[in-house]
């Protein structure tokens, strides 16, 4: 008998996903950075900030009180107190404690939701460009994503008539994430009205509101729930939101969600047999982000805002550039259509966006992500969160890279 092991087959749910695009990038430029090269990275999507000390400290008295144990499964009283007073406070909107969920980060609360609902072949309308983790996660869970482009003449938002094409009898969800990663584009009342109405006539279809950047909107914009535009979709939405973006909080691993009974307790058979309870010691440190004095968000998100109007200026000035002033997040979504087909010192001919930003990694010293992994093309997208410094000499060598195409 042949006892020789065989070779490791991947399961059929992930043979075709791949590591994170964006992870690479930043392996990549992590490569250069210890070569010697002084890259910088404008691809992360995460605050450069610190956790505010008055949220370390929640934590380290935490652990000093012995809350070191396992915690109810889908989080603390306290903390879905908390969140429940969250989401009344800036929302208003009412949930009960049993209509919340915690998990580890906003991308477990999804994929909990994804794989409570999801039976194979269902089909999960995403608004494109999208966070590239969506359409991944729907397929681990035996779904199918339908990708729809919001045009940047629209904003980059999601139109309703094609949302309407795009809806058939298996869709189960429509994936919406405002402000956006990587857009940008945020959606006010009057943007969701059209798409909550499509809703409406779909009733089979339910709604994730992914508001994971809600804090970080610029200007007079002010973030509202579709759920709050339309009350009647509150028993068949999902609000997702979390700590990392607004707090400074990614390593912690909170996010949370607050959705009708069933889905929330369908969310918690998932999460029982996965992961159990998020990080007790994260827990307390996210009551505290929560309950705690919120003036931090603000000086942050001016300081963010700041970032943005000088990478949007400055990206607009090279010429073959162009870049919509985004409503929030803290990314820019710029076109390079301009500089397709033109060619690099080196004698290559752009083609594409990925061929846009290997250029400016492997020649410039900057680290940017194509458009095409969020959906649309021939697009970059920046990440802002870099101290304002770094953001200009970005800025002068993308400009430069620009100009050394002939
Ligand atoms: N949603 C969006 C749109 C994101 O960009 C991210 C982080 N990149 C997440 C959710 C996940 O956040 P976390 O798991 O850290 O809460």
């Amino acid at each position: 008998m042949d006892t020789a092991p065989l070779a490791f087959r991947p399961a059929r749910r992930i043979a075709h996903i791949g590591v994170s695009e964006i992870l690479k990038i930043g392996a990549r430029a992590a490569q250069l950075k210890r070569e010697g090269r002084p890259v910088i990275v404008l691809g992360a999507g995460e605050p450069d900030f610190d956790t505010p000390d008055n949220i370390k400290d929640a934590a380290i008295a935490a652990i000093k009180a012995g809350a070191t144990k396992y915690t109810t499964l889908d989080g603390t009283a306290e903390l879905k107190d908390a969140i429940v007073a969250k989401l009344r406070r800036e929302n208003q909107l009412d949930y009960a404690a049993n209509e919340i969920t915690v998990g580890a980060g906003a991308k477990q609360v999804i994929h909990n939701a994804l794989m409570a609902s999801l039976d194979e072949g269902d089909e999960v309308v995403i608004a494109a460009p999208f966070w590239t983790s969506y359409a991944d996660m729907v397929i681990i869970a035996g779904g199918v994503p339908v990708p729809v482009v919001g045009r940047e003449e629209n904003g980059f938002r999601l139109d309703a008539a094609d949302l309407e094409a795009a809806i058939t009898p298996r869709t189960r969800w429509l994936m919406l994430n405002s402000p956006s990663n990587p857009t940008g584009a945020a959606y006010s009342p009057a943007d969701l009205r059209p798409i909550c109405d499509v809703l409406l006539r779909h009733p089979q279809v339910w709604l994730m509101s992914d508001e994971i950047y809600e804090h970080l909107a610029y200007g007079n914009f002010i973030c509202t729930s579709p759920v709050a535009v339309e009350p009647a979709l509150k028993e068949r939405s999902l609000i997702v939101n979390g700590v990392s973006k607004s707090y400074a909080m990614t390593g912690w691993r909170i996010g949370y969600g607050a959705g009708p009974r069933p889905l929330i307790a369908a969310m918690a058979v998932v999460q029982s047999q996965s992961t159990t309870n998020p990080a007790s010691i994260s827990q307390a440190a996210a009551v505290e982000a929560l309950n705690g004095p919120q003036e931090i968000l603000k000086e942050r998100r001016a300081s963010f805002e700041r970032r943005r109007d000088l990478v949007v200026k400055a990206l607009n000035a090279i010429p073959g550039i162009t870049c919509r002033k985004p409503e929030g997040a803290f990314y820019t979504f710029a076109s390079c259509a301009g500089v397709m087909g033109r060619k690099t010192p080196s004698g290559q001919v752009l083609e594409s966006d990925a061929d846009f930003c290997r250029y400016l990694l492997e020649e410039h010293d900057v680290a940017v992500v194509p458009g095409s992994i969020f959906g649309l093309a021939p697009y970059f997208r920046i990440s802002y969160a870099t101290a304002e410094a770094e953001l200009r000499t970005a800025m002068t060598r993308i400009a430069g890279a620009v100009e050394a195409l002939s």
